[in-house]
């Protein structure tokens, strides 16, 4: 690894987006708020909730992914995020998200009777994470 580097591994039950990838710093959604790791973080797990990956690679080359939650391990060794979901902005399919956003703000506004609230609103969590990282809201 490069000085000042780490690996990340990010995968999903669909597919390894990244294996072994020298990285200087990854920010996750964390169930307590964003969280920032750097080489030589403490170990760590941590629950991930929907929302942006920002990963800062070794050439300094930035990338996003839109995450629906999962959890993060940190070790000496690598940082590894096993997500339940995880797109590249060019993965997002913006018309699916926002008729998921739709949806789950319709239900939210006038729930019908035995409506899930939390369901609506992690499914609004997705849909908002996606659209941002597809850069169609801010
Ligand atoms: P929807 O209601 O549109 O299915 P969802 O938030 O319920 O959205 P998930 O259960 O989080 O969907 O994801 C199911 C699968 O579909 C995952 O593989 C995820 O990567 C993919 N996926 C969901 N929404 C999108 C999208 N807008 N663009 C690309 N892939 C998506």
């Amino acid at each position: 690894m490069p000085d000042g580097s780490f690996k990340l591994d990010i995968v999903t039950p669909a597919k390894a987006l990244e294996r072994d990838q020298p990285v200087v710093s990854v920010i996750v959604p964390a169930a307590e708020g964003y969280l920032g790791i750097l080489p030589g973080h403490a170990p760590l797990i941590a629950e991930l909730v929907p929302g942006e990956i920002r990963v800062t690679r070794a050439t300094g080359a930035e990338e996003t992914m839109a995450t629906s939650g999962g959890f993060l391990e940190v070790t000496p060794e690598r940082v590894t995020i096993l997500a339940d979901t995880a797109e590249r902005p060019d993965e997002i399919d913006v018309e699916r998200a926002r008729e998921a956003l739709a949806r789950a703000q319709e239900r939210l506004a006038s729930p019908p009777p035995g409506t899930d609230i939390d369901r609506a609103r992690a499914a609004l969590a997705r849909a908002t994470a996606r659209l941002r990282v597809a850069g169609q809201i801010r």
